[in-house]
Formats: structure tokens, sequence, C-alpha cells
């Protein structure tokens, strides 16, 4: 990608009312653009960013048996009605409108109930299960405030998958895999080492759900837990009848602020009861569907990891959900020539600063940015067949040959 053919121009400021430095960095850096508050446009860079994010997960549930759809973001409130839900005082989020030809719609702000009902079409028999459905969709939710730039939004992208199971046992069994496909999906957008599975409040039914939380100072949540940390607790679960249970002590506990990036829950014939969904098992009596549902906040995973990786000169991404693996900045005529060539054979990976600008406003955009690798392409090292690298992450400096540059790069794109 030349930088030249894009409409994208690092911004000097960010909006005053932005305080999160995430958000700050994003916008002056072009991946988002601020339409007002909680509600953002994705830019190219921004973009890049959110579809490694969710192509990561894609491929992990894809591994563990789950099919994708994309479900209509508009409402119908006959079938919210049906659990209760439709109500503004059960859910106090609903963005809500109305039919040109009468009557009211809502904005999705989540998918059980439509999920429950389409799925209703499909599964008859003890045959038809299990079945694991999910999708990526714009959710909306009408947040009293809306915080931290894109990590509490009220248009946001989110995975949110589903699963029907015959009982308990075979259900118990798929949650342990998205459970562990859930600390590879963190693992591999750089949340590993800070993503805690917590024990949170599950509800009717089932006696905790699990969330996954990212320990950042900017998060809304506290959490709690051991000195090993093989237990961490959510506050509202930091009872002592559950203390007990957990075998932790209140004294041992510490606590830390914290991002909530999923959550898993077991919802047993919390929806499938009310909206009837049932099959016929072995015997041909009908038994109701047992669900879960597993969702994860892309576009608020990239503002955590985006937090949680910048430094003061701008952003800084993992090389997974990194838009573009190397900054290139040509100086001199040859190295122009050769910047150029590389860039037609790696479009993907590259992100060529052909611009018409000094080279130390170039590296000062190049910091912005947080593209992992910076690399410098001058007449002057080229003379000794050799390109200076620069990583952002580390600082480390290296000079590499053209064939070291031309071999890492075919490297990370077989990797993708
Ligand atoms: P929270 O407790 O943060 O309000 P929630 O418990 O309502 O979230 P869910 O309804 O289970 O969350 O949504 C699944 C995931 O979507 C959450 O784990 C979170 O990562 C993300 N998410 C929820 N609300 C928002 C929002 N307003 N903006 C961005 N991401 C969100
Ligand atoms: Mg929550």
């Amino acid at each position: 990608m030349k930088l030249s053919h894009s409409f994208i121009k690092t911004l000097r400021d960010a909006p005053k009312d932005e305080s999160a430095r995430s958000a700050q960095f994003l916008i002056r850096a072009g991946y988002v653009h601020k339409e007002l508050a909680g509600v953002y446009d994705y830019l190219p860079l921004g973009l890049r960013t959110l579809n490694n994010i969710e192509n990561i997960i894609r491929e992990e549930l894809n591994k563990i048996g789950c099919e994708e759809v994309r479900m209509s973001a508009l409402q119908n409130p006959a079938l919210w009605e049906k659990t209760g839900r439709w109500s503004d005082q059960e859910v106090d989020i609903w963005f809500k409108t109305e039919l040109s030809a009468g009557g009211e719609l809502g904005l999705a702000p989540t998918h059980e109930e439509p999920m429950t009902d389409m799925l209703k079409t499909y599964i008859k028999s003890y045959k038809d299960l299990p079945l694991y459905v999910y999708q990526f969709q714009t959710k909306f939710r009408n947040e009293l405030r809306a915080k931290s730039g894109i990590m509490r939004t009220r248009e946001f992208l989110m995975k949110d998958l589903y699963s029907f199971s015959a009982d308990e046992e075979s259900h118990n069994e798929f949650y342990h895999k998205v459970e562990d496909a859930y600390k590879r999906i963190y693992e591999r957008v750089g949340l590993g080492d800070c993503t805690y599975q917590t024990f949170a409040s599950g509800g009717i039914f089932s006696k905790f759900s699990h969330e996954f939380q990212t320990v950042i100072p900017v998060g809304e949540d506290t959490i709690y837990y051991n000195k090993d940390k093989s237990v961490v607790l959510n506050e509202e679960v930091k009872l002592p009848e559950v203390m007990e249970e957990l075998g932790v002590k209140e004294g041992d506990l510490e606590s830390a602020r914290a991002a909530e990036v999923g959550n898993i829950f077991t919802l047993k014939y919390k929806y499938s009861d009310p909206l009837d969904l049932k099959f016929n098992d072995k015997e041909g009596k009908e038994q109701t569907v047992f669900m879960g549902c597993y969702g994860i906040g892309v576009s608020r995973v990239m503002g955590v990891i985006a937090e949680k990786y910048a430094d003061d000169k701008g952003l800084v991404w993992p090389v997974e959900v990194a838009p573009y693996y190397m900054y290139v900045v040509p100086i001199g005529e040859e190295g122009t020539k050769v910047a150029t060539e590389l860039e037609s054979k790696f479009p993907e990976s590259i992100l060529l600063d052909d611009r018409d600008a000094r080279p130390g406003e170039k590296f000062g955009d190049a910091e912005l940015m947080g593209i992992p690798f910076r690399v410098v392409i001058s007449d002057k090292t080229l003379a000794e067949g050799k390109v200076e690298q620069l990583d952002r992450q580390t600082g480390e400096q290296k000079l590499l040959t053209l064939d070291d540059l031309t071999a890492i790069l075919s490297g990370y794109e077989k990797d993708r």
C-alpha cells in the first residue's frame, strides 16, 4: 500500500473530549474517525486491524466446529416480548424505531432471541444436534455513557456464538472447548499474559458464568485474584459463600482494574423454553434444547490492545493484528526504486511512505501508527547491500540484506 494513494493523514491533535490514550492515538494515527460520542468509523488502517482480530477469532471458532452466519440488525418486538426483553425496564439500552407502515422495530443489542427462533426451522430431532452458530455483527446499545474511545460505544462489533445441545453433558464438553479457543484467541491477539478467565454471576440457572477480563488501568471493572492467580473473580461474586467454595480468603485476594473482553454463559433453557425450541430424542420424546452463548467484543479488544501496548510516541501493534507488517521509508533515488519494487511485490505487508515529506516526519508517523517494523531503504546503506530495520516494540535496530528482507516478508505472508 502506498501512503501517497491513501486519504489518511495523521493528525496533530486529538479531540479534547477523548481521555483514553488509545483513543487519542487511534484518531491521530488515522485508524478511526469519531462521528459522535460512542460512535466511530473505521478507516483503512483501523478496518485492517479489526479484520485481523476478526479473522483470528473466526479461525479458532471454525477449528472447534462452529458455523458462521450474519443475522439482521433489525428486530421484531414480538420475539423479544416472549422472553420479556422488549421492555425498557428489563433491558435499558434498547434503540427502538418505528416502521413507516406502522409498528415498532428494535436495533439488536444482542441476538439470543432471533438466533433461537431461527434455529426452530432447522432443529427437529436429536440427529440435528449439537449445533454451534456464530456471527460478527454490529450491535447497538443505548449506553448511558460512552467511554474510553472504542472500548465502550453505542455501536460496536461483537462476535456472538450460540450453542445448541441435547443435554448438559454435551453442552459442558463444548463449553470447555470454547474456553480453550478463547485462551488461544487472547494469546494470538497479544493479550494472553494479562487476560484472565474470571468467575462472574451466572444469571438465573447456572451458578457462575465466566468472563474474560484483561487487566488494564482504564478498565471499568475490578477483579480479585489469589497469589498464583489460579482463582480470579469479579466484584459481583466476591461473597463469603463463593470465596469459601472457591477455597480463597478475603485477606489473600488482590485487586486490579480490568476490561471485559469476552464472556461465556450456560443459558440452559432460558431462551429455548419461552421461544419453544424443542427436539425429539431417541425415544421420540420431546425435549427442550440446552443452550449456551459466548461473546467477544471485537472492537473493544482492538481498543484494549491499543491501550495496553501504546507508549508515549504512539500505538504499538502485535504482529498478528497489525494492519501492515512493515513501514518502509525510501531515501534517495536508488532507495526509492528498490522500495517501490518491494512494495509492489508485498502490497499487503508493506506500507510505503512515498509521500513528499522529510524523513523525520515519516519516522514520527511510523511511530504513531505503530507498524511493527520500520525499514529505511536509503542510497547510503544500499551501497553496502543493506537496509536498516527498527523494531517498534523493542527499539532494536538491525542491518539486513535485501534477501533477508524478502525472506522475512515471504515468511510473514505465508503465515497469514
Ligand atoms: P459490559 O459489562 O462491558 O457492559 P456486557 O456484559 O453487557 O458488557 P455482553 O452483552 O455479554 O456484554 O457482550 C459481549 C461482549 O461485548 C462483552 O464481553 C464486551 O467485550 C463487548 N461489549 C459489551 N458492551 C459493549 C459496548 N458498549 N461497546 C463495546 N463493546 C462492548
Ligand atoms: Mg458484563
